[in-house]
């Protein structure tokens, strides 16, 4: 099919799902049905298409947000892959920015699940249209009615099934649709369920399915004037409007259109495919994104056409062994093609494209043009970082960035054979550039090389990674706790760089007040000088100055944040002066202010949720709070469980989950965030 799909026929997508519930299964088979992949790719042997990064299959889960094309029903759908695992939320935040509806799995037999809550209020946070697929019906107390239930009642969505089952576990069969009243089965001869069978809805469950569907006409009235005129009339909808009811509910109203179905039996992934094609949004049914020029702060709104400026977002950068650098790029506006140059808005440099790639789950394909609306991978756009803008050279614009939260474990890496140094040096550089969760330093006193990022897990797949990919092999240390460190006070200092030994000398001079910052406002520069002590030119030097001082903090050399660094003053020399001279000074400068800031330690805090059975929840609170915890909400879920929510140290969480199985005999599960950076009491520091 030819890229120029109408923009109204695009649909940007990604599938949320707690980890197990039948996402990659639910993708592989809607690849399969949209004609693109020739035969479906179990997870359980490992080579689903999506999952491509050897680690993934063998663990099992997805981690990256690979995207993927696929055509249905003449409508192109970018299917975004949202990670499930709870190390990754990070992930899931930036797919989310990027894609404009999703499709939530839930297991008909586990329900809302911890992560599908936390993954459902991120979704809420970007008031993102969605649909809920409630899979693995064939399974053995499969119950459609009490997930729906469970949905409404904690998730608190506006769930309306358009869809009821027909049987249940291993006598699932089909669906009856209830905008059509008609039964859809999936025949046990048709293997992969590839041709769906229309049939009457059988006698047994025509009461049942009328009384679902006037609830779902009542609700559908609720939300258009013209339904509800026609409802009380006694007239019935035609299925046009009603399939226009759910879409524009779907769009506007926070209406969560409800189906179902078993990915792994390869039944009712045809009507959800209509279900993405009918009621999630195209590019153009979304708010335009907002940017702004750099240096300015006046907001511009971009819309999904091509006549605007170019407003592109790196969402996700990854090193491909055959073509290099890729970098997945969402079109907002404008339009992007190859040999065009851009400018990175962001580090300030043109490039020129080389390559688009559309990516199919099995080949990729070139492309010439994107438009506003399009997900595609450029090639050979530099070190692009995940996060930064492209756009017209001659109409900057910055998109807002994407928030990441800092990396909060670290170990020490280095190469088993020294001449593989470099080697890892490099693969470092490429991690880095991909995912922004993830942080590499040296440490100054050891001289160690230190990575960082979101979870044991996290860093194990790095290490991972850095073995397959780029053939080095590494020792770590023990996973630590990434502190951070900052002041508590205002303070001054000033560092002075001179020397003059023959030839040409050096010279700079900087005076620097510090000022404490609110937790996560991160560092900022002010350049409060007055009549030029110190000339322009050198500025930046002075700020990176202050920048090389942060990396390792004199406190405990932690990285240093929260802090504004001011330049009251200074002097320059008309010839010794140079940038290198003014860099150095002003680290100096910093270091010497720092230490008389009362500077403190920072640590981590996670928020933990922890769903248990009643019985043990009274174990379960004391160990929390024996480990610092500060327990924050309690309430009651279903089955006769609680779920705990408690922010508490990441230090003090090491072993938690073995501690857990044993406290309840395995029947607790838990999930774990970064919340914050709180100071560490000052005996313990
Ligand atoms: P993900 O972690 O959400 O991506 O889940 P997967 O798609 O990897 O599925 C997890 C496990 O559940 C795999 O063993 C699948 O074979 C199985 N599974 C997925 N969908 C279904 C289903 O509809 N019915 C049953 N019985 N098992 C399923």
């Amino acid at each position: 099919m030819a890229a120029d799909v109408a923009l109204d026929k695009t649909r940007n997508i990604g599938i949320a799902a707690h980890i197990d519930a039948g996402k990659t299964t639910t993708s592989e088979r809607m690849l399969f049905y949209s004609g693109r992949v020739h035969r479906i790719g179990e997870v359980d042997e490992g080579n689903a298409t999506m999952d491509y990064l050897p680690q993934e299959m063998e663990r099992g889960i997805t981690i990256t947000s690979a995207a993927t094309t696929y055509f249905w029903n003449d409508h192109r759908i970018n299917l975004i892959d949202t990670p499930g695992h709870v190390d990754f939320t990070a992930e899931v935040e930036r797919s989310l920015r990027v894609l404009d509806g999703l499709v939530a799995v839930m297991c008909a037999v586990g329900g809302v699940q911890p992560q599908s809550e936390t993954v459902w209020r991120q979704a809420n946070k970007y008031a993102i249209p969605r649909l809920i697929f409630i899979n693995k019906m064939d399974r053995m107390g499969a119950d459609f009615h009490d997930v729906l239930h469970q949905v409404r009642k904690r998730l608190g969505a506006d769930a309306l099934a358009l869809q009821i089952p027909i049987g249940a576990e291993e006598n699932f069969v089909g669906v009856v649709d209830l905008i059509e009243m008609r039964a859809i089965y999936w025949e046990e001869d048709d293997e992969l369920g590839e041709t769906p069978v229309y049939d009457e809805i059988p006698s047994h469950m025509q009461s049942k399915a009328e009384a679902f569907r006037e609830h779902l006409i009542v609700s559908l009235a609720d939300t258009s004037p013209e339904l509800e005129a026609k409802y009380f009339a006694g007239e019935m909808p035609t299925v046009e409007e009603m399939h226009a009811a759910v879409r524009r509910g779907c769009l506007h109203g926070g209406l969560v259109p409800v189906l179902c179905g078993s990915a792994f039996k390869n039944k009712g992934i045809q009507p959800l495919l209509d279900g993405i094609v009918n009621y999630l949004p195209s590019p153009l049914d979304v708010p335009p994104v907002e940017g702004v020029r750099p240096k300015h702060d006046e907001p511009i709104f971009l819309h999904a056409s091509p006549e605007e400026p170019l407003a592109a977002l790196v969402f996700k950068v990854v090193t491909d062994p055959f073509v290099g650098q890729l970098s997945y790029l969402r079109v907002y506006s404008g339009k992007l093609s190859t040999g065009q140059t851009v400018y990175n808005a962001n580090n300030g440099k043109k490039v020129r494209v080389g390559r688009l790639l559309r990516m199919h789950a099995n080949r990729r394909e070139d492309v010439q043009e994107a438009m506003a609306g399009d997900i595609v991978a450029a090639v050979g756009i530099g070190r692009t970082m995940t996060g930064e803008t492209l756009c017209n050279v001659d109409k900057p614009l910055l998109l807002e960035q994407i928030s990441f939260p800092e990396p909060v474990i670290s170990m020490a890496i280095e190469a088993k054979a020294k001449a593989d140094e470099e080697r890892l040096a490099d693969a470092l550089g490429k991690i880095v550039a991909e995912d922004p969760t993830f942080a590499v330093r040296t440490d100054r006193e050891t001289g160690q090389q230190i990575i960082s990022g979101m979870g044991e897990l996290h860093l194990e797949i790095v290490k991972d990674r850095i073995r397959r990919e780029f053939n080095v092999e590494t020792n770590v240390g023990k996973p630590q706790v990434a502190y951070k460190e900052t002041i508590s006070r205002v303070c001054e200092g000033r560092g002075r760089f001179v020397k003059q030994t023959g030839g040409r000398g050096m010279y700079g001079d900087v005076e620097m007040r510090l000022e404490p910052l609110e937790r996560g406002e991160g560092f900022e520069f002010v350049d409060a000088t007055k009549g030029g002590p110190i000339p322009r030119e050198f500025m930046p030097s002075v700020e990176s100055g202050a920048h090389d001082a942060m990396e390792a903090g004199p406190f405990r050399g932690y990285p240093v944040v929260d802090v504004r660094a001011v330049v009251t003053d200074g002097s320059s020399h008309d010839v010794d002066s140079n940038d290198v001279a003014f860099k150095i000074a002003s680290s100096m400068a910093f270091r010497e202010a720092y230490t008389k800031g009362s500077p403190l330690l920072l640590q981590p805090v996670m928020l933990v949720e922890v769903v248990t059975p009643e019985a043990h929840m009274g174990d379960v609170m004391n160990d929390l709070v024996s480990r610092g915890g500060n327990i924050t909400q309690m309430r009651p879920s279903p089955g006769d469980t609680q779920t705990i929510l408690a922010e508490t140290p990441l230090a003090n969480m090491f072993g938690y989950a073995t501690s857990l199985r044993s406290l309840t005999q395995g029947r607790a599960t838990y999930t774990m965030e970064p919340h914050s950076y709180e100071p560490v009491a000052p005996d313990k520091s």
